[in-house]
């Protein structure tokens, strides 16, 4: 790649793009220093990647680097279930290579990419020659699955990527040209190098890399609908229904957490209360704050009544035996989520009854146990933590914990 393509790279970067959406993948040392890059495109009508450069370190160049991030965009390839990578390839072939020097690193490049099964689209005017005078390869990696190139398809993904990816070497006529020689399904050309030899790599992500996702199973228990309960049971569901697409995420089973690490967070007067007055009110009825006393901690009130309200925050959180077990569930999931980042890059708990409204000694907002707060602070002790909280409210809960 030339300066002049790598300015064009970075400056259609820059672009909005509606087709496509770059995706870049950085290799690092254990200090991390850049080792290499490469940087992709992912085509969404019709899904597929196209790899724009893989680069790595002047004093790299064998160190398998380059076959690590093309491995790993393989794997972003699959996982988004698109039809495979697409890239040019300067050619092999003596009658389309400027010299036998450059050549000789075409072999070497064709050569590395037949490993993994992708080879040059054979029988199409890809290789015409563009206004700079350069000529690729159009080369296909099905990700180890046998796509049919039927024409179609293909003159959409070769019209894709010479619209957006060459610039203005191809003309609007040339680029009509490419597209009607395309006729019928379209074979690659036949193995060179690797006959018979290719690598099997797998397309699956490994365990260790996908992203932990612990559910509170029992959200369903709590579900009250008598005052238009807003924070209900489908939004799990529907959050699950869309995370069950994608392949990145594996599920883990909730761990149980002593009451001590709520009490690093939660006022342990509350705690008490919340669960003996839960307790107490059962499940055949729920129970609101409807009056709300002067807040005396040296004056607690006595009545029942009195003592919910002097505990919350409004009047619609519903207490009830299940509000309780299930909020102290979704505790012990996000805890389960945090540890879970000593082995794994990424965690995700997916908890009802939320938490960001309840503070240090207050309930509200459908919120009784502030579990983002819970497992901030818990993970705290190992290094700096930042909350984003993305709610449409004020995050109260967590400025009343931690300012
Ligand atoms: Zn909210």
């Amino acid at each position: 790649m030339n300066e002049q393509e790598a300015s064009d790279i970075i400056s259609n970067a820059s672009l909005p793009q509606n087709s496509f959406h770059y995706v870049v993948l950085v290799a690092e040392d254990a200090n991390k220093q850049v080792l290499g890059i490469a940087l992709a495109s992912h085509f969404k009508k019709p899904n597929f990647f196209f790899l724009d450069f893989i680069a790595t370190h002047k004093q790299r160049l064998s160190g398998g680097i380059g076959g690590a991030l093309y491995e790993r965009l393989r794997e972003e390839a699959a996982a988004c279930h698109s039809i495979g990578i697409f890239f040019d390839c300067l050619s092999d072939e003596k009658a389309l290579s400027f010299n036998e020097e450059e050549r000789k690193q075409n072999i070497a490049r064709l050569k590395f990419y037949e490993r993994y099964g992708a080879r040059p689209l054979a029988g199409t005017k890809y290789e015409l020659k563009r206004s700079d005078y350069s000529i690729f390869h159009l080369v296909f990696d099905g990700l180890g699955e046998t796509h049919r190139l039927e024409g179609k398809l293909c003159k959409n993904i070769i019209n894709e990527i010479l619209r957006n990816k060459a610039g203005k070497k191809c003309t609007a006529e040339y680029i009509k040209e490419v597209s009607r020689s395309i006729k019928g399904t379209i074979k690659l050309r036949p193995a060179k190098y690797e006959r018979g030899n290719e690598l099997k790599v797998h397309t699956s992500i490994h365990d260790d890399q996908k992203i932990a996702l612990v559910i509170n199973e029992g959200h369903i228990i709590h579900h009250v609908r008598e005052r238009g309960y807003l924070e209900s049971p489908v939004r799990i569901k529907s959050i699950l229904r869309e995370l069950n697409k994608l392949s990145f995420f594996e599920t883990l089973p909730s761990k149980k957490y002593p009451d001590k690490i709520i009490q690093e967070v939660h006022d342990k007067k509350y705690l008490a209360f919340l669960k003996k007055i839960c307790k107490k009110i059962g499940n055949s009825v729920t129970s609101y704050g409807d009056v709300f006393p002067i807040r005396n901690a040296a004056r607690l009130p006595k009545d029942i009544e009195l003592q919910i309200g002097y505990y919350c925050l409004d009047t619609s959180t519903p207490l009830n035996a299940n509000a309780y077990k299930a909020s102290r569930a979704a505790v012990d999931c996000v805890l389960t989520a945090a540890d879970k980042l000593k082995e794994r890059h990424m965690a995700y708990a997916l908890v009802r009854p939320p938490g960001h409204h309840a503070e240090r000694k207050y309930f509200g907002g459908f919120c009784y146990f502030n579990s983002s707060a819970i497992a901030a602070q818990h993970l705290s002790k190992k290094g700096k933590v930042a909350i984003l909280d993305i709610d449409y409210h004020h995050g109260n809960g967590q400025q009343d914990i931690f300012l």
